[in-house]
């Protein structure tokens, strides 16, 4: 379909883009003295990238292959040999290496401990070391410990198993990485439908009428939805995109496995509509309000299934368009345009990503994409649907499975009633007052409060606001515990006492296989694969129980599993919309909870059975004279692994700071100045590109902009850090002389 090509030039040929192809081979260096054991993973594993999913190298939506850069840059933390213990006796010159340095040193090879005062770590046995921690927990408060799981390719056993032993030593102190991408979606979901995932597959993205993203940007972090969305131009999709910046990856990409595509490349998005940061939920209020005025509802799916309409209408109706149009930083003939857009299709998926919500109106910016759908009754039906696209292989499941200090395992509440139930069930009381947020429990450490975190991957320098902050918060802490497969920067933080590391398995080396869950809500089966192993390293599941044993050995029976089997078998007893997980077994076996498509023939699991909007109000953002509104985003990395400097997409560098050309015009800037952004939590040192991001609004890297971010600004419910929602003044810091001869403006 040539009015689909991208560019005329074969292969994309001097066009900014990534060159995946380069990316095959880049992996095949990488891990040349493993090739087998690599080919191994591709080809049964399940990927421990991002939530898309596969089994394999193939999915359940589109034939042929799927595989990505993401994957295969992640490959070689699976089959790197363990780094010489040596490198960690002192400390000193790694802690100035930068994160994908200290990964690159290979995997931890044993249990290491290092106490305060001393220059490293040394090895200690993993009894020495579990009756360390085990002492240190008998003798602290429960609620004054406190256990964080990254989503690094973790399964649901793991967090399964974690979340009981924790609750055996009698707190709810636990969480999980899915808290800073998409806590927000669960609630409002569960508020607006009843139900706290994904309401479609993926296959209902190929040939429906539209699909829009908002705040999304998946050809960067989901990359094997672009050839979903290939095959859904091919289809006759209109693909719609709403978000600050104009992502060039959006508009046009060549999809690696396509030949078509490969060579021509493919024109996406046609549509975009750039609202400025925080501008979400103005943008879609004004949006409704053309289509209430101009009677493009759904009026009979409004009627029949939803509650609520009508304090939402009254409440767009009242909106003035400069309101409006202020708060979106959009015009009120492009709201029409969208409008539109919406109004003539039949059927549409709307998907959302982090720019949605790491706000501190994070839930309602969800409730105001619900409400638009809910307008046009785009859920239930086929080819319709709302879809929180998760990043991150483990977070859709690690939430599910009560990896989470506000629910129990099933998303239900954390309560008296729930924890009778699970107390009854698990045979040892289950507390029954929430536990803290990481946010929190950086806030108890910086009392000095906290005795111990158990930091199973995760890096908290990093991926928290305020880093600064955190490194204090993290010093005051007798005992840290680091549960990883390789260092993180965090590790080599000084001691307040003692900081122990402790070895674990990839989720390829867990004996019985494991499972994730993807967007979709597949569960998915990822048998154990063999290959070369690390010695000491054991699978964390185990070491959690072993843990829990050693604190409360007269519960020692109750907190033992013979195996994942065991463990799936159990969780399919406790949480029921799971029931089939214990039926996985060999690759390639899932099933998709829920059935391909909840709230089927539009019936709702909310108390009256109705679909609810909710009246959400425009956030009110005051900004200092002179600030822009600052948003971070991803270059080239996945999630906080930072790979390259350069992001092939877009051009920038890490330190890239992406201005609108009017703005840089306005404030007589070029494209290569350094600037300085500065407010009252840091200042962030960085270089003008001009890109097409809307005005007013910057864009910078994620994690390095975490010096910019309020530590105490978060959303309500679910508690996210606003990592969107940023003000700073701007400064140039270079003089005239010093200019990169490059973009005139
Ligand atoms: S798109 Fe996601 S699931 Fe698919 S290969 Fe890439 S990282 Fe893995």
């Amino acid at each position: 379909m040539p009015e689909l090509w991208a560019s005329p030039k074969p292969f994309g040929i001097g066009e900014q883009h990534p060159n995946n192809f380069w990316e095959v081979f880049r992996a095949i260096w990488e891990n040349r003295d493993s090739l087998d054991y690599a080919y191994r993973i591709l080809d049964q594993g399940v990927c421990d990238g991002c939530a898309l999913g596969t089994s394999g190298i193939k999915d359940w939506t589109v034939t042929g292959l799927h595989l990505c850069n993401i994957r295969l840059r992640l490959l070689r933390l699976n089959t790197m040999p363990a780094l010489d213990g040596e490198v960690l006796e002192n400390v000193k010159a790694l802690q100035s290496q930068r994160s994908r340095d200290l990964r690159g040193l290979g995997r931890i090879p044993y249990p290491m401990i290092r106490r305060r005062g001393e220059p490293g770590f040394r090895r200690i046995s993993w009894e020495e070391a579990l009756t360390l921690i085990a002492d240190r927990i008998r003798a602290s408060q429960p609620e004054h410990i406190y256990f964080y799981m990254t989503s690094r390719g973790v399964p649901n056993e793991t967090y399964y198993a974690a979340q009981k032993a924790v609750r055996a030593l009698g707190t709810n102190n636990i969480d999980n990485a899915a808290r800073v991408c998409h806590s927000p979606s669960t609630f409002a979901l569960k508020a607006a439908l009843g139900v706290g995932a994904t309401t479609c597959s993926y296959t209902d993205l190929v040939g429906t009428d539209l699909v829009v993203f908002f705040g999304s940007n998946v050809a960067n972090n989901q990359p094997v939805m672009m050839k979903y969305l290939y095959y859904a131009r091919k289809a006759g999709t209109k693909v719609a995109v709403v978000n600050p910046y104009r992502e060039p990856a959006m508009e046009r990409y060549w999809v690696p496995s396509d030949v078509e595509s490969a060579l021509f490349g493919t024109k996406i998005a046609e549509h975009f509509f750039q609202v400025q940061a925080s501008g979400d939920i103005a943008f879609l209020h004004g949006t409704l309000k053309h289509m209430i005025g101009e009677g493009w509802l759904n009026d009979d799916f409004i009627r029949n299934h939803t509650a609520g309409f009508e304090e939402l209408r009254s409440l767009v109706e009242r909106l003035s368009w400069e309101e409006l149009e202020a708060a979106s930083g959009v015009n009120r003939k492009q709201m029409r345009d969208f409008a539109r857009l919406v109004a003539d299709a039949n059927r549409a998926v709307f998907v959302w990503g982090m720019g949605i919500t790491q706000h501190t109106c994070g839930e309602d910016n969800v409730h105001a994409i619900i409400n638009l759908a809910l307008a046009k009754g785009f859920v239930g039906r086929e080819g319709c649907g709302l879809m929180p696209i998760r990043g991150h292989s483990g977070v859709q499941g690690g939430a599910e499975m009560g990896a989470y200090a506000t629910v129990f395992p099933g998303g239900l509440p954390i309560n008296e009633e729930n924890a009778a139930k699970l107390s009854q069930q698990w045979g040892f009381t289950v507390p029954k007052k929430p536990g803290l947020t990481t946010p929190e429990m950086l806030e108890l450490a910086l009392q000095r409060e906290l005795e111990v975190l158990w930091s199973m991957g995760g890096d908290f320098r990093e991926v928290m606001p305020d880093p600064e902050l955190v490194e204090s918060a993290l010093k005051t802490i007798p005992l840290r515990v680091h549960q990883d497969i390789v260092l993180s920067s965090q590790m080599l933080v000084e001691p307040d006492d003692t900081v122990i590391l402790l070895p674990s398995t990839t989720r390829y080396e867990i004996p019985g296989g494991v499972t994730e869950t993807s967007t979709e809500r597949r569960v998915i089966f990822s048998p154990e694969i063999p290959g070369p192993r690390i010695d000491e390293a054991r699978s964390e599941w185990e070491v959690f129980l072993e843990l829990a044993r050693r604190v409360r050995p007269e519960w020692a029976n109750k907190l033992a599993f013979a195996g994942t089997e065991a463990i799936r078998e159990e969780i399919a007893r406790t949480i029921p919309f799971y029931d089939g997980i214990q039926n996985l077994k060999k690759k390639g076996d899932s099933f998709q909870y829920g059935g391909p498509m909840l709230c089927a023939g539009q019936k709702f699991s909310t108390a009256d059975g109705k679909a609810h909007f909710k009246a959400v109000n425009i956030p009110q953002v005051s900004l200092p004279a002179g600030a822009f509104r600052v948003v971070t985003r991803r270059g080239k990395q996945f999630n906080s692994m930072v790979h390259e400097d350069i992001d092939a997409s877009t051009a920038a560098t890490r330190d890239g700071v992406l201005m609108n050309p009017l703005d840089a015009r306005r404030l007589g800037l070029l494209s290569g100045d350094r600037v300085r952004l500065h407010n009252d939590f840091g200042t962030y040192d960085g270089k003008v590109l001009l890109a097409p991001v809307t005005t007013g609004t910057l864009e910078i890297h994620w994690p390095e902009g975490n010096v910019l971010v309020d530590p105490k600004a978060r959303s309500p419910l679910a508690k996210i850090p606003a990592y969107k929602e940023i003000s700073a003044t701007l400064e140039r810091t270079n003089g005239a002389e010093q200019r990169e001869p490059v973009l005139k403006l």
